[in-house]
């Protein structure tokens, strides 16, 4: 059994983290004090200045195909950058990107919506959350009635990342309420902003916001479904296990940010004439993080090595989101602790992370429902204990 990374892992992953240190690092104090004003961190013109930086270093379309123009590189190596890209809270991402279902596109749907989208010329976002419908995701009610060449979709999706911002949404409908959702009831549609949706921001406790989707007799063309009728909750599936092995190598480069400032913290803070590390109560919350992102770190490795090998790698993807959402929570909290009243200010970023982080116990899946596919699993015999090494 090898735990180490190939010479040419380390080196993209080297590379990655230089990039974030010396390019989007140094941008932190003002995404820091423009949040504060309650703008954006970092402005979209922006952000596809650093991408095209990024793209020069040779990042771009890290999961995108080749062909594409993309790198196309094993998830395990898509990881371990996200947790290079966590390092920062500057809303930073590499560009030359498109969500994962687009490639369900036909030709025509590519040219309008997946090349733009990979070029960073146009913005998705994917809806299939509803009011009466987040964790029971197959209750969706959007619907989506056929008028001749046309779909007539009247609605409402909510928790939309980007739903603000995006130009074209990928919307999963009920085509056929007979059929549930997930029995080949719900269909995927692309859909212009222009054809009429509209977007209504929700504040949160993060930065940025998500936003609602409000449907009202909008007309769709039958030549924008998204893969085949009926395919839409499997599309839905899709795109959100992506995020499972993602969110949690993510997490994974707060924590260890996180943490570093806490140690640098305990080194030099000093109380009763002693630096506050020496106090065992201190060293006990370091121990118990280190001892967290190593375990989180190798549950999101095997979740996306499971990937890479061909095989489903839901099982493993649920238990690197649940433990890795869990863990950078905990780190989090133990980190604002060692900085006492100092955590607490917008001075520092932690209590910025801690409102962040909070999220990814909730979205594409909470804690809750990743423990359900896990029991599930273990009890209808589907995976043993002990995983591939039983
Ligand atoms: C900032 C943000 C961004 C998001 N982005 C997107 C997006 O881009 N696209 C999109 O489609 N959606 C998005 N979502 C929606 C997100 O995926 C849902 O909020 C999430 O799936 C939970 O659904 P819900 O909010 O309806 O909670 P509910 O499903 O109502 O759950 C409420 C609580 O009950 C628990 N619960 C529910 N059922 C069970 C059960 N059977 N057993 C035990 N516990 C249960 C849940 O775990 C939770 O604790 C986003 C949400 C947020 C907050």
């Amino acid at each position: 059994m090898d735990f180490s990374l190939t010479d040419e892992e380390r080196a993209i992953r080297d590379t990655a983290r230089q990039f974030i240190t010396k390019e989007v690092m140094p941008l932190e104090q003002e995404a820091l004090l423009r949040e504060r004003r309650h703008q954006p961190g970092l402005e979209l013109s922006e952000l596809r200045e650093l991408q095209q930086k990024a793209k020069k270093f040779g990042f771009w379309g890290l999961s995108t195909p080749e062909e594409y123009g993309g790198m196309d590189l094993p998830a395990l190596l898509q990881s371990l950058i996200w947790t290079e890209v966590g390092r920062t809270f500057v809303q930073f991402k590499f560009g030359g990107e498109a969500d994962n279902i687009l490639y369900y596109a036909n030709e025509d749907q590519k040219r309008e919506f997946l090349l733009p989208t990979i070029e960073g010329e146009r913005i998705s976002c994917f809806a299939i959350t509803e009011p009466g419908a987040g964790s029971d995701a197959a209750n969706i009610k959007l619907r989506a009635v056929r008028d001749g060449d046309d779909w007539v979709l009247n609605g409402e999706k909510t928790f939309i990342t980007n739903g603000n911002d995006a130009d074209f949404t990928i919307v999963v409908a009920v085509t056929d309420p007979s059929k549930k959702a997930s029995k080949g009831g719900a269909t995927a549609f692309l859909v212009d902003k222009s054809m009429g949706w509209r977007s209504e921001f929700i504040q949160t406790m993060g930065e940025g916001g998500p936003a609602s989707l409000i449907f009202e007799d909008v007309r769709v063309p039958h030549r924008n479904i998204l893969g085949e009728i009926g395919q839409g909750f499997e599309l839905g599936m899709k795109w959100i296990g992506k995020g499972r092995y993602l969110i949690p190598s993510n997490a994974l480069g707060i924590a260890e940010r996180a943490l570093g400032m806490a140690i640098d913290y305990a080194n030099t803070r000093e109380t009763f004439g002693a630096k506050i590390g020496t106090n065992q109560a201190l060293q006990w919350m370091i121990a118990d993080s280190e001892v967290e992102i190593e375990a989180a770190r190798w549950l999101i490795l095997r979740a996306a090595w499971t990937v890479d090998q061909g095989w489903d790698p839901r099982h493993a993807s649920s238990m690197a989101k649940l433990y890795g959402a869990g863990m950078v929570n905990r780190v989090v909290d133990r980190v604002m602790q060692i900085h006492g009243g100092m955590g607490y200010t917008r001075e520092l970023p932690i209590e910025r992370w801690y409102r962040q982080v909070r999220l990814m116990r909730i979205y594409e899946g909470t804690d809750e429902m990743q423990r359900l596919i896990i029991s599930r699993d273990l009890l209808r015999g589907y995976t043993k204990i002990g995983g591939h090494l039983a």
